[in-house]
């Protein structure tokens, strides 16, 4: 349970972890397993650092629960080589116990703007290599980033297979905008791929266990040892619908939704390649009302500003919903009055004005990408003679979103992409300054990505929800896959890569769709795939 761990015994386990100081007294076992069956991940790229991540997992671990109190001191080095001739930085980080036995080493002083190799050891137990970068210095004009933007992986619906062609494509980095895990209990999913033998997940234990399951497929742990990740998340790794400290609307109730929240952000924390001060910030470390700081902006030289956001963690609840039950809902805003209250917010405040003195500069780059999860622009779904508007997106917190367009069009930011996910659907088009006036100024582009694996029964309807919402010129309900996002200082281009058949694990892939925006402009272009 997560009020096991203090805020003491976190904060003194991650002081140890940075240090490389296992507990003093403690006597370690002999493993005889390899501890490093999930893998390796790194994230959280700067010029001269990048966050390396393992946790030490297998069977001894789960079968001997004298294990869940001790931790291991565990060596890692990182080098130019693949070889590991020529290692740049070595030492050790402990993986604690409070902290699941994961590792968030975070070696200073690397030279920017190359590639790296990494592993940890363990005794005589080496973990799989994995290959990382550093991001170009600030004031450096790099001629080509090339990013993988993707999302929603609902494990029971396919197999990764997308990360197999995204392997492939050899990305600078991965851009995963949430439902990393789904919290749904096992059996739930009508004609499984491939089934999840576990209940609802509510527990810090339960979410470690849900990671692990997911950590384990060779697609996804393949990908993460490729290149860095910058993550963040939407509702579902923690509850599906939950807005801020509101809970969502499946599964079973529990009696504090912020404790759930809390383990929920602690085992999110344990398994990603994100950076320790991430955890740290908020007044109550990890216990309630805790604070997991995603937002961030990465500069990729003067080429491309990255902009991470998270709309689930600070957001007002969803306005309308039938009978005021939690969740969210398909509503009508010409019955919706609480929609344009103008408190109400989807990033909050602070993050509000954060990114707002990110736009301020954003002249300084030739791109500036703001990944997201959700659509952005309006999206609206013609039902029973009606124009429906989903109250968990954007869609759901228009003030927010006009004042977020109003700073874009202020701002002139330049070669404005937004990326998303979320609605399993791949939807591309132009963002204008007023939606309610077609013929306002066009501030950039949008595209909203399909899934990993999870699916969409929108795909009879597409055609008149593409009709109802003229600003997008593309869109596709048909195909799991991701987008793959190239830019260089006079274009981008994207090209959406597919998979064929998500309940077979080698999946043909196939080029859905290829688009290209010159610097400059914001017509978007189809090309031949
Ligand atoms: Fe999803
Ligand atoms: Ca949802």
């Amino acid at each position: 349970m997560t009020a096991a761990i203090t805020r003491r015994a976190l904060l003194k386990a991650l002081a140890a972890s940075s240090l490389g100081l296992p507990a003093v007294g403690q006597t370690r076992p002999t493993l005889q397993q390899n501890p490093f069956q999930l893998g390796v991940a790194s994230g959280s790229p700067e010029s001269d650092s990048v966050v390396l991540w393992t946790r030490l997992f297998s069977a001894e671990f789960q079968a001997d629960p004298s294990f869940a109190t001790i931790d291991f001191p565990v060596q890692w080095e990182i080098a130019r080589d693949p070889a590991f001739a020529d290692v740049v930085q070595r030492g050790v980080a402990v993986a604690s116990s409070a902290l699941g036995h994961s590792i968030h080493v975070e070696p200073a002083g690397l030279p920017a703007g190359q590639w790296f190799y990494y592993r940890f050891r363990l005794n005589e137990h080496l973990s799989r290599a994995g290959r990382t970068r550093t991001l170009p210095v600030a004031q450096s004009t790099p001629d080509l980033l090339r990013v993988a933007y993707c999302s929603c992986q609902n494990y029971e619906h396919g197999y990764f297979s997308a990360y197999q062609q995204m392997l492939k494509d050899k990305p600078d980095l991965v851009l995963f905008l949430g439902d990393y895990i789904y919290e749904y209990a096992g059996g739930r999913t009508k004609h499984p791929v491939r089934q999840i033998s576990q209940g609802w997940v509510t527990s810090l234990d339960d979410y470690r266990q849900r990671y692990a399951i997911y950590r384990q497929d060779p697609d996804l742990q393949a990908m993460h040892a490729a290149c860095p990740w910058i993550v963040t998340w939407d509702d579902h790794e923690v509850q599906n619908d939950y807005a801020g400290t509101r809970p969502g609307s499946q599964g079973p109730d529990v009696p504090d939704f912020v404790a759930r929240r809390a383990a929920a952000y602690q085992a999110y924390y344990e398994h990603m390649p994100i950076r320790q001060s991430t955890l740290t910030r908020g007044v109550d470390g990890l216990l309630q009302g805790a604070e997991l700081r995603l937002y961030q902006r990465l500069p990729f030289g003067r080429l491309a500003s990255l902009t991470i956001l998270d709309s689930r963690q600070y957001r007002s609840p969803q306005a309308c919903n039938p009978k005021a039950r939690p969740g969210g809902a398909w509503i009508d805003e010409t019955s919706c009055d609480a929609l344009s209250a103008p408190e109400r917010t989807l990033l909050g405040k602070a993050q509000h004005d954060w990114l707002a003195d990110q736009l301020a500069a954003s002249q300084g780059f030739r791109w500036n990408i703001i990944g997201q999860q959700t659509v952005f622009s309006p999206w609206v779904s013609p039902q029973k003679g009606r124009l429906l508007k989903r109250n968990d997106g954007w869609d759901g917190y228009p003030i927010d979103r006009q004042r977020i367009l109003s700073t874009l069009q202020k701002r002139a930011v330049p070669n404005l992409v937004m990326l998303g996910g979320d609605i399993h659907e791949h939807w591309i088009g132009q963002i204008k300054a007023d939606f309610n006036h077609p013929t306002s100024e066009t501030l950039g582009v949008e595209f909203c990505g399909t899934s990993i694996a999870s699916r969409t029964n929108g795909e009879a309807s597409l055609p008149a929800r593409l009709a109802a919402n003229p600003h997008f010129s593309f869109a596709d309900a048909s195909y799991r896959g991701y987008g793959l996002a190239e830019f260089t200082p006079e274009r981008m281009t994207v090209r959406l890569q597919a998979v064929r058949d998500p309940s077979q694990r080698n999946s043909d892939r196939f080029v859905l769709a290829s688009f290209q925006v010159a610097s400059g402009s914001t017509r978007i272009e189809r090309r031949d795939p």
